[in-house]
């Protein structure tokens, strides 16, 4: 799930609150690029009883194309993580302000650097802030507009994010002692790329996820048996940001949950 530090709408206490109301036992916190909502989570998972797994999902790209990785039980305090993250976060921060330059080539002149940054509350600025900042100045009607017409990957004015090979990011969250899992398979659709990530030390697959056919979600699980993935799976809520999806819409057993950890704790056994 995301929170307000990347993209999604709530305070990480609040994701636990309504995770808690959900009836869910245990959640991952698994913002882009930044792990400043796990602690207070945590935190909060204390009081309501639940379990909150520390998770990240990072940005990597094969011939343009963005896809997406996630870690598990990573260490947020390891040091290579943590500057590495930093890294990522500064690179956002350029590429923002390179978006906003092209969209004035194209008449948008009205948008401060500023201004986006106050719709983020973290430095993982991301797209979704700039379209707030394209809708509340009238640019466009609403969010899906503003990727459609400005900031979507076919626009003039998309710039992409830094570029890191998936096989990076496996290692870098590996070396954290975190579980790489692919996020969405059956959004990102480049499935002919996974055994080359299974290769470089990819430990599970997103099986389960929200609005997708049982047939879909099938075809996973056969994957994941063929590559011994673990199978995860979740929600992937960003509060108000993304209303087809919302905390507890998509469930799964906590065993999965064990075999995560169990992974995480000894890889060498999962060869
Ligand atoms: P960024 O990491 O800054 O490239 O922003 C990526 C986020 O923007 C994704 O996680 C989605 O939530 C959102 N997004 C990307 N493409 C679209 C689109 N075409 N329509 C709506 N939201 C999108
Ligand atoms: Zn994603």
């Amino acid at each position: 799930m995301h929170t307000f530090y990347s993209d999604g709408s709530d305070a990480p206490e609040s994701v636990v609150e309504e995770a808690c109301h959900a009836g869910l036992s245990v959640i991952a916190i698994t913002d882009h690029d930044t792990m400043a909502g796990v602690k207070a989570a945590q935190e909060a998972a204390v009081k309501w009883g639940i379990e909150v797994v520390p998770g990240i999902e990072l940005s990597t790209e094969v011939a343009k194309k963005d896809i997406h990785i996630l870690g598990y039980f990573v260490d947020q305090n390891n040091p290579a993580f943590a500057k590495k993250l930093e890294e990522f976060r500064s690179a956002r921060f350029a590429r923002i302000a390179s978006m906003i330059e092209n969209l004035k080539k194209q008449g948008v002149n009205n948008l401060s650097f500023e201004e986006i940054k106050t719709e983020a509350n973290s430095d993982a600025l991301g797209r979704p802030h700039l379209a707030a900042a394209l809708i509340k100045k009238g640019w466009a009607a609403n969010y899906w507009e503003a990727f459609d017409k400005f900031i979507g990957e076919q626009c003039e004015a998309y710039v992409p994010k830094y570029n890191q090979s998936p096989k990076e990011a496996i290692a870098l969250i590996r070396q954290a002692g975190g579980v790489a899992v692919m996020a969405h398979p059956m959004v990102t659709n480049r499935d002919e790329l996974i055994p080359s990530f299974v290769e470089a030390g990819l430990g599970g697959i997103e099986v389960y996820y929200p609005n997708c056919p049982d047939a879909v979600i099938n075809f996973y699980e056969g994957l994941a048996r063929k590559y011994k993935l673990t199978m995860t799976g979740g929600s992937d809520a960003h509060g108000k940001n993304k209303t087809n999806t919302w905390i507890g819409k998509r469930r799964i057993p906590c065993e999965y949950v064990e075999q995560l950890r169990a992974r995480a704790k000894r890889p060498e056994n999962f060869v």
